[in-house]
């Protein structure tokens, strides 16, 4: 499933593509995705200008002249494919949405397993819409201070990787991230998240960005006109310190394997967990 990082790519991907052009046609090539699309978003976007490309969450957020957004998700298997004016595109089974530029060019939204979203709202209420509404501070964003995730934290005792995990209390910090962050700032992933002291907060707050500004980089760099999300891992998988390596050393590991057993597994949550017991207490 695309997580934020490569959301984010996907957006910038986009932005670079597209910004300021004017979408000539929206062709729905079905009913809807999760959910039927909007009656009337082709004629209501026909010939509108794209003034920006944005991100909230794993959503993508295209801003057209007049005030309206589309409101994109790429649910479990969904990609944008940009085929710029003069390229030829085959269109390919499960191409659901083509978004036709005025100068020839293509976004074509492609979803195999069809649990991606297609909405428009008024660019001032999409907070307001049922995507958004229930959604906590983005987690790159000036709102996610230090402070913040620690009061946030104060009165839960679910364990700290299934809070971080809770959308409510911030976006976008899926499973693999959580565990990244947790094994970065050292703090055992069952801990309860209100048992963290004030510098273990400031440690995971920093190691939550920065486990998340890496990937959105290693994303970025690799991608350039075409866009795409694929599997479980993403593009990034290659960069965890303890994903998937149950009885291994972790990144920097000086721990005796013998006695410790390495990398352990847990499930919380119905997800598996993968941390060393003896680095992150
Ligand atoms: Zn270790």
């Amino acid at each position: 499933m695309p997580e934020l990082p490569e959301v984010e790519t996907v957006c910038r991907g986009l932005a670079k593509s597209i910004t300021g052009k004017t979408l000539a046609r929206l062709e729905l090539r079905r009913k809807g995705l999760r959910f039927p699309f909007p009656k009337g978003i082709a004629q209501q976007t026909e010939g509108r200008r794209i003034t920006a490309i944005r991100r909230r969450a794993k959503y993508i957020l295209i801003d057209l002249a007049g005030g309206d957004t589309l409101i994109a998700h790429l649910g479990m298997s969904g990609r944008m494919v940009i085929a710029d004016a003069g390229e030829t595109y085959t269109p390919e089974k499960h191409d659901h949405v083509i978004f036709h530029l005025k100068d020839g060019g293509r976004v074509v939204f492609n979803d195999a397993r069809r649990f991606g979203v297609l909405d428009i709202a008024p660019t001032a209420e999409i907070e307001q819409t049922r995507h958004f509404a229930h959604l906590g501070p983005e987690p790159l964003d000036a709102a996610f201070s230090a402070a913040y995730l620690q009061s946030a934290l104060a009165p839960r005792k679910t364990a700290i990787k299934i809070a971080i995990m809770d959308q409510e209390l911030v976006v976008g910090v899926g499973n693999i991230y959580a565990a990244e962050a947790l094994f970065e700032s050292r703090i055992d992933p069952a801990r309860p998240a209100q048992s963290l002291r004030g510098a273990e907060v400031r440690k995971l707050w920093a190691a939550i960005r920065k486990v998340l500004e890496k990937a959105i980089a290693a994303g970025g760099s690799s991608i350039r006109d075409y866009v795409q999300s694929d599997g479980e891992l993403g593009y990034f998988q290659h960069q965890w310190a303890d994903y998937d390596k149950e009885g291994q050393k972790c990144r920097g590991c000086t721990c005796p394997l013998q006695k410790t057993g390495g990398i352990k597994r847990i499930t919380q949550g119905g997800r598996s967990t993968f941390y060393c017991p003896s680095r992150q207490k």
